[in-house]
């Protein structure tokens, strides 16, 4: 079983003298720096001006500083920037103002497990990444909570820099929940594998196959949304509050004897060979190597498939129904 640490295994006095600059005020940015404030941290926010998240950060009582300062200035420095552009931002703004002993942080592994963002001599790294999105971070902190976390040390850091990064993670309320300890490794590959085979990548190729499915075969698109992709919410939040099973007691006898008789039909074998490819491509740094060749191209492939995303068919009917129903507070990009 995993190791999980909670308040009692942290000790947030380690951080009394230290300074914690927080670098990118955005969903986790904002979050993470207003509950380690609340639980007595001297925080740093480094923002670059002229965006709202600056503004924010003004608004929250922060005095934003350039992001090369902010990092001079930090003791621990949690790059909480997006995935794409932390290398280039640590090469040009961040290394050169850590100093030995300084503990470099981030929320995801991806650019130290890949190599985008080497810890330079003398500087421990660690990763403290909550299992939920910014605001939920902040809201169940406020409420006396926490989101459980996760806890990884870069290989060779010290036992100094682990209390730190565990004191962190209390800081922002993950041991009221829960940190579970993980490697860079292990959180970098099932999180890129997560939302490409199910969450992301899976779960939208099935709605759209399901949906063109019914359309091709003669019946009203309305019909076809409200089927494979609408309804999908109500499966999903039982999912949530008691797994399959509860998924599987709530709906009728008819829909569980369909699941179990077509499921296996729809996600064969064939498709979990490829999932496994799809692994195997994330463990090799295939996806890593492809994703950053892409963006240091100004990212042409990425942009012309998600144009050709936003037109489909499903967009424009979902669009259309989602403002029949008042109750969704509808989000139409
Ligand atoms: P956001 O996109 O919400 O925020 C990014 C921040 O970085 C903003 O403050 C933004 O400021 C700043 N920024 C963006 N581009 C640049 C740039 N080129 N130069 C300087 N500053 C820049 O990111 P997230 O909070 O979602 O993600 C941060 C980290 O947390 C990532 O590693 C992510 O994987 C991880 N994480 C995210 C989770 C989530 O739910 N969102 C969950 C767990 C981990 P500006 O307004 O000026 O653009
Ligand atoms: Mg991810
Ligand atoms: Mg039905």
């Amino acid at each position: 079983a995993a190791k999980v640490y909670y308040d009692d295994d942290a000790d947030l006095s380690l951080l009394k003298d230290k300074t914690i600059a927080i670098l990118g005020y955005g969903s986790q940015g904002h979050a993470q720096a207003q509950n380690l404030r609340d639980s007595g941290c001297n925080v740093v926010i480094g923002q670059r001006k002229g965006s709202a998240n600056y503004d924010l950060a003004v608004s929250h009582g922060f005095d934003p500083l350039p992001v090369d300062e902010a990092a001079a200035a930090g003791d621990l420095v949690n790059m909480l920037l997006p995935d794409e552009v932390q290398g280039d931002i640590f090469r040009n703004y961040v290394k050169d103002n850590l100093s030995p002993s300084n503990l470099l942080l981030c929320s995801h592994g991806f650019n130290i497990h890949f190599g985008q963002v080497i810890p330079p001599e003398g500087v421990d790294a660690g990763l403290v990444a909550p299992k939920g999105p910014g605001h939920l971070v902040r809201s169940e902190y406020v409420k006396g909570g926490g989101v459980p976390s996760l806890i990884a040390m870069y290989p060779g850091s010290s036992e100094t820099s682990r209390g730190l990064a565990l004191a962190y993670a209390k800081g922002i309320g993950g041991t009221r929940g829960g940190v579970i300890e993980t490697t860079f490794a292990e959180e970098t590959e099932t999180d890129l594998f997560g939302e490409q085979v199910v969450l992301c990548g899976g779960v939208s190729a099935l709605v759209k196959a399901g949906f063109e499915t019914l359309v091709e075969a003669g019946y009203q698109p309305e019909m076809a949304y409200f089927e494979c992709m609408h309804e999908l919410k109500l499966i999903v939040d039982l999912f949530y509050e008691g797994g399959l099973n509860y998924m599987r007691y709530s709906v009728s006898n008819t829909a569980e004897y369909g699941d179990y008789s077509s499921g296996p039909r729809i996600v064969t074998e064939q498709t979990k060979k490829e999932m496994k490819r799809v692994l195997e491509e994330i463990q090799n740094g295939t996806f890593a190597r492809n994703w950053l060749l892409e963006n240091k191209a100004n990212c042409p492939g990425f942009h012309a498939t998600r144009r050709r995303e936003r037109d489909h068919m499903i967009e424009k009917v979902g669009r259309d129904l989602r403002s029949m129903m008042s109750w969704i507070d509808s989000k139409e990009v």
